[in-house]
């Protein structure tokens, strides 16, 4: 069982410079594989490393963003009954009330088409609901981001390549700033996958971001803390704070194993080993 990370970037600044990728992250779990949070580019990154999309079952969808949700689209038209587990502002118009000039809320637009809807086995997700799909529990965790979030706790257990039961409990906070009771909601998963933009002592232009020092509250407020967090989602500014740096700060913070992901890094989840896929010669 692992995770493959077809993309380590976030927000717009890096979507549009590809100097890291933004294809989200695959979970291979032997009998259910799924792509979480597809932005440009992982559909093309997940052939060219031999992933086999094609055989894959489904799609998680955190939030509309691009920068994750880009490819939903593409994936469910290849797919063969696809299952689309997303945040439900991802499936729906629905347009801001205007009261006199003011607007007072956005727009949402559905990024999965209707017809892709339809194709799909659909779970529309909020905070606190949970989806159970080929044996996959997947619960959605509030996120503080500044559209509506969800971030995903992703648990159950599979027989493995050799007939092996193998159980997996995975937080992936998806975007959003740390507030108060976060914590419980991912206290004991034994991977924790964090998407970071404010590095130590940073201060974000408006909030919804999550910064070095939100993490190193939620791991000291956790109960039980995970064996491994992984930070992802850079950006610009936090790549030139130096990864080795604030990773190392976070660790040193909290005591938990932390490190940051690389663009094609392989997380084996038995061992938390961590390999870099490469890919098929011609891409
Ligand atoms: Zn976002």
């Amino acid at each position: 069982m692992k995770i493959v990370f077809l993309g380590t970037g976030g927000g717009r600044d890096m979507m549009i410079a590809q100097e890291r990728r933004t294809g989200g992250l695959f979970f291979d779990f032997d009998k259910t594989k799924f792509i979480l949070d597809p932005g440009p580019g992982s559909l093309y990154h997940a052939v060219s490393l031999g992933l086999q999309p094609d055989k894959w079952n489904g799609v998680l969808l955190s939030h509309l963003h691009p920068d994750h949700a880009s490819d939903v689209n593409a994936y469910l038209d290849g797919m063969t009954s696809p299952f689309l587990v997303a945040e439900e502002h991802c499936l729906i118009e629905k347009r801001a009330l205007e009261r006199g000039k003011e607007k007072t809320d956005f727009d949402y637009h559905p990024c999965v088409t209707a017809y892709h809807q339809e194709k799909s086995s659909v779970h529309a997700m909020k905070d606190g609901t949970s989806a159970e799909v080929n044996g996959v529990k997947i619960t959605a965790v509030k996120a503080s981001h500044y559209i509506p979030t969800t971030g995903f706790r992703i648990s159950g257990s599979q027989t493995d390549a050799k007939g092996v039961m193998q159980s997996f409990d995975v937080g992936y906070t998806s975007d959003g700033q740390y507030y108060r009771g976060m914590e419980r909601h991912y206290d004991g998963c034994r991977v924790l996958i964090i998407n970071v933009v404010i590095p130590k002592g940073g201060e974000a232009k408006r909030p919804g971001y999550m910064s070095v020092d939100g993490i190193i509250t939620l791991l000291n407020a956790m109960k039980q803390k995970p064996s491994l967090v992984v930070l992802t989602h850079f950006s610009f500014w936090f790549l030139r704070s130096n990864l080795w740096k604030q990773e190392k700060i976070i660790q040193d913070a909290t005591k938990v194993r932390t490190i940051h992901a690389e663009d094609f890094m392989s997380l084996d989840l038995s061992t938390l080993a961590a390999s870099q896929l490469k890919k098929k010669s011609g891409f």
